[in-house]
């Protein structure tokens, strides 16, 4: 049986490694859609060998590139362009499954497009779920649509919990290769350049997510997917620093017993399982040699060093729209990171100022709307106060 997907965000990180599962198993899965941002080369290069029916940029002024790239085909698929072009990808057709890889909060309304359509969800956008959890869950529940975790820890958990009845599972351990910065002295931090930023340790992932794992906000960020995606209040989810990232993430049962998922560190086991659940495929990947791997080590995370974890768990008990406004202000500050016009220590710094600023407008149960507005109104606030970083007392209000 082939399975029908599509793919959002086919020339990222994701989505390169999800079109390398279809090349590689193509008796088990189809391209029906693919949806891209500007790299209009490599989307064309996609279309000519996944042969989809639609294909979307999600700039309008790109589309007559991507038209002309593709002049001389005998057969063209359903060119779109714009958000909505990128939802109608979501949207469109028989396919089953719908890979989440458009990295922010910008996958969200593709998403929604998905799960109304009734496909299922291969999750590897965790912003999605962490800025509007409170909208996507019952959205989920009404449709009835299968949420399939991509995120490599998220999946080594849901692989746990196979198996375990309902009320089983206790505590959630995510482990964390530690980032970029992992063994820096906590004092050599703020002069980090974006370069140093961008040499993740373990995982061949975009920009934005390692830049977040050097700022330790990604397991941040992944503490709150976690709580949205199996349940459990926030002291149960704890966070333990194991630099060989062979551990993917451990679940605690009743009983106290502990089980784990492992591997070598590839993006490509997450989502094959996203895709394949409840099946398993055999696949001729590097089996996991624990003698080569060695010594799995574990320690505490550093709370000094990495005030990100906290912010999060924050925004994630109050709640509402606030993990919206982490989640955006995270984005946007982020961004000003990469474009070398703050520094890294001013990243919580400026993420702390907007939840703070927040916190008095903060309401439960948001509308889509609520979780949209949160959002724009957090990406404002980050650019006015580093426009305002170096008068340090201007920092103190945001609202
Ligand atoms: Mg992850």
């Amino acid at each position: 049986m082939v399975k029908s997907i599509s793919i959002l965000g086919s020339t990222g990180s994701i989505g390169t490694q999800t079109l390398d599962i279809v090349s590689q198993y193509p008796d088990q899965f189809r391209v029906v859609g693919l949806a891209a941002g500007n790299n209009i080369e490599r989307l064309a290069e996609q279309i000519r060998q996944f042969q989809p029916e639609i294909a979307a940029t999600y700039y309008e002024e790109k589309l007559p590139q991507l038209k002309e790239a593709l002049a001389d085909l005998p057969e063209l698929p359903i060119l779109l362009a714009g958000a909505e072009g990128v939802a109608e990808v979501a949207r469109y057709g028989d396919s089953e499954s719908v890979v989440t890889g458009i990295v922010g909060c910008a996958g969200l309304l593709p998403t929604i497009a998905a799960i109304e359509a009734g496909k299922d969800i291969a999750l590897a956008n965790k912003e999605t779920l962490i800025a509007a959890g409170p909208v996507v869950l019952p959205l989920i529940e009404k449709h009835g649509n299968k949420l399939l975790p991509a995120d490599s820890e998220h999946s080594a958990i849901f692989q746990c919990l196979q198996g375990v009845p309902d009320g089983g599972l206790r505590r959630i351990i995510l482990t964390a290769s530690g980032g970029a910065f992992r063994d820096l002295p906590v004092e050599k931090l703020s002069s980090v350049k974006v370069e140093d930023a961008l040499k993740h340790p373990n995982w061949s992932m975009g920009k934005k997510i390692t830049i977040d794992s050097a700022t330790l906000m990604n397991k941040g960020l992944e503490v709150i997917e976690a709580h949205y995606l199996f349940g459990l209040d926030y002291d149960r989810i704890d966070i333990v620093i194991h630099p060989q990232s062979i551990i993917h993430s451990l679940i605690e049962v009743q009983d106290t017993s502990v089980l784990a998922q492992l591997g070598w560190p590839d993006m490509r086991l997450p989502l094959l399982y996203a895709l394949s659940w409840p099946e398993r495929i055999y696949t001729d990947w590097e089996q996991l040699d624990l003698v080569k791997a060695g010594s799995l080590t574990f320690r505490e995370p550093d709370h000094q060093k990495y005030p990100c974890m906290n912010l999060a768990y924050a925004a994630g008990r109050a709640g509402g729209c606030m993990p919206a406004v982490l989640n955006a202000a995270n984005e946007q500050a982020v961004a000003l990171f990469i474009e070398e016009k703050i520094k890294f220590l001013d990243i919580p710094h400026l993420i702390e100022k907007a939840c703070e600023g927040f916190s008095g407008q903060n309401i439960q149960n948001p509308s889509l709307d609520d979780i949209l507005e949160a959002d724009r109104w957090s990406r404002e606030a980050i650019v006015k106060a580093s426009e305002q970083l170096d008068r340090k007392d201007s920092l103190i209000s945001l609202s």
